[in-house]
C-alpha cells in the first residue's frame, strides 16, 4: 500500500494511502432505475459494466479514468474531487445532475455508473444530490433511501453540510442566498494562490444558474462615480435586525480587485490599500491577515451585531456612496 502526501486545492496537506490498492472491492449497487453507484474497481470491471449495460460513467475523483482503461462503447465524464470536507462539490451538483439525468432518461435500459474510489463519500454525495433534486426530497430521507441499496455510503461531514445547504436552497443553486455566498468565500478564499480566481469562477457559475438574480443597490466610487459593487456583495450577519451602530461596510472580493489582491505581498504590510479601477482613488482597505503571501479568510473582528462572528476577507470600503442615479433608473 503506497502512502501519499499532497496538498489539496486549499493548500491543506492531505495524507493517505493510495486509493487503488487500499480499498476492498464491493460490487456496484443499483440505486434508482438505471442509476448505479460503485467504486473505481467497478468502473474498470468490464464484465460487470457489460452485465449492467453501463453506457455512461461519471468519475468523482482527483483524476479521470485514463484513455487506455476506457471502453469504446461507454461515454466518460469526470468531476475533479478529493474526499475532504472543504472540497466544493455543491456548485458542481447542477452539472452532475444534468449528466446523470441525461443518462437515466436516455432509454434503451442503458445504465450510468457514478463512482469514486470506494463508492462511499464523494460519489454517494453526487448521487444523493441528484435524487434530492429529482425527487424534491430532503437530505436525510434520500440518504436513507440510497443506504438501503448501498449500506456502506458515508458522505464526509463537509459534504453533508453542502447537501443540507442544497436542501435549504430548494434543490438548486441560489446565489441570492447569502449562505451560499459565505460558503464559497470560506471554501475558496483560503491560503491558496489561485483561490480567488476559482472563487470568482464558481460564484459566477452559481449566479448564472440563479433565476431572478437580484444584486441590490449599487455603490459607487466617491471620486469618479463608477459603480464598484452592489448590496448583495456586502458581508454581514443578515439574521441581525438591530441598528447599524458601527457603520462599516465590508464586502466580498470583487473581480476588479483581482490584480491588486493577487499582487505579491510584503509580509510587513498588514493592510492593503485597494484602489478604484477607474480613477485610482483608494476606496478600500484590506486588513485581512496576509500569511505566506496569501490571503486568508478570517473573522471580521468587530463586535457589533452586524459583524460579530462573520467571516470574510475584511475588505473595508472607504470612499463609496450609494449610487442614487442607478437606484432611480
Ligand atoms: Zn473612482
Ligand atoms: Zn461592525
Amino acid at each position: 500500500m503506497a502512502k501519499y502526501i499532497e496538498r489539496d486545492a486549499h493548500g491543506l496537506v492531505i495524507e493517505g494511502f493510495d486509493e487503488m490498492s487500499s480499498i476492498t472491492t464491493t460490487m456496484m449497487d443499483q440505486i434508482w432505475g438505471t442509476l448505479y453507484l460503485g467504486s473505481m474497481d467497478d468502473a474498470l470491471n468490464v464484465a460487470a459494466l457489460t452485465m449492467h449495460n453501463i453506457k455512461t460513467i461519471l468519475t468523482i475523483m482527483n483524476y479521470p479514468i485514463s484513455d487506455d482503461q476506457r471502453q469504446p462503447n461507454i461515454t466518460y465524464h469526470w468531476i475533479n474531487a478529493q474526499d475532504v470536507g472543504n472540497w466544493d462539490l455543491l456548485t458542481y451538483f447542477p452539472e452532475a445532475n444534468d449528466i446523470i439525468d441525461g443518462a437515466v432518461t436516455a432509454g434503451n435500459n442503458a445504465g450510468i455508473l457514478v463512482h469514486c474510489a470506494a463508492g462511499v463519500s464523494r460519489s454517494a454525495t453526487i448521487v444523493i444530490a441528484y435524487l434530492m433534486q429529482t425527487l424534491q426530497r430532503p437530505y436525510e430521507e434520500v440518504r436513507d433511501l440510497v443506504r438501503r441499496r448501498r449500506p456502506e455510503i458515508y458522505p464526509n461531514e463537509g459534504f453533508v453540510d453542502q447537501l443540507e445547504l442544497f436542501e435549504a436552497m430548494d434543490y438548486c443553486l441560489d446565489a441570492n442566498d447569502r449562505r451560499l455566498r459565505h460558503y464559497l468565500l470560506n471554501t475558496y478564499v483560503r491560503a491558496v494562490e489561485d483561490g480567488l480566481d476559482q472563487y470568482f469562477q464558481r460564484l459566477s457559475v452559481a449566479e448564472k444558474l440563479t433565476l431572478d438574480m437580484y444584486y441590490g443597490v449599487p455603490y459607487a466610487c466617491i471620486s469618479c462615480a463608477a459603480v464598484l459593487f452592489n448590496e448583495i456583495n456586502v458581508v454581514k450577519n443578515y439574521q441581525y435586525n438591530g441598528p447599524d451602530v458601527c457603520g462599516r461596510v465590508f464586502i466580498e472580493p470583487q473581480p476588479w480587485m483581482s490584480d491588486q489582491l493577487a499582487a505579491p505581498f510584503d509580509e510587513t504590510v498588514h493592510e492593503l490599500e485597494v484602489k478604484c479601477p477607474h480613477c485610482r482613488q483608494v476606496v478600500a482597505k484590506c486588513a485581512t491577515m496576509i500569511s505566506n503571501y496569501k490571503l486568508l479568510v478570517k473573522n471580521i473582528d468587530c463586535k457589533c451585531g452586524h459583524h460579530n462572528g462573520v467571516r470574510g476577507l475584511k475588505i473595508m470600503m472607504l470612499g463609496i456612496i450609494l449610487d442614487n442615479k442607478s437606484m432611480s433608473s
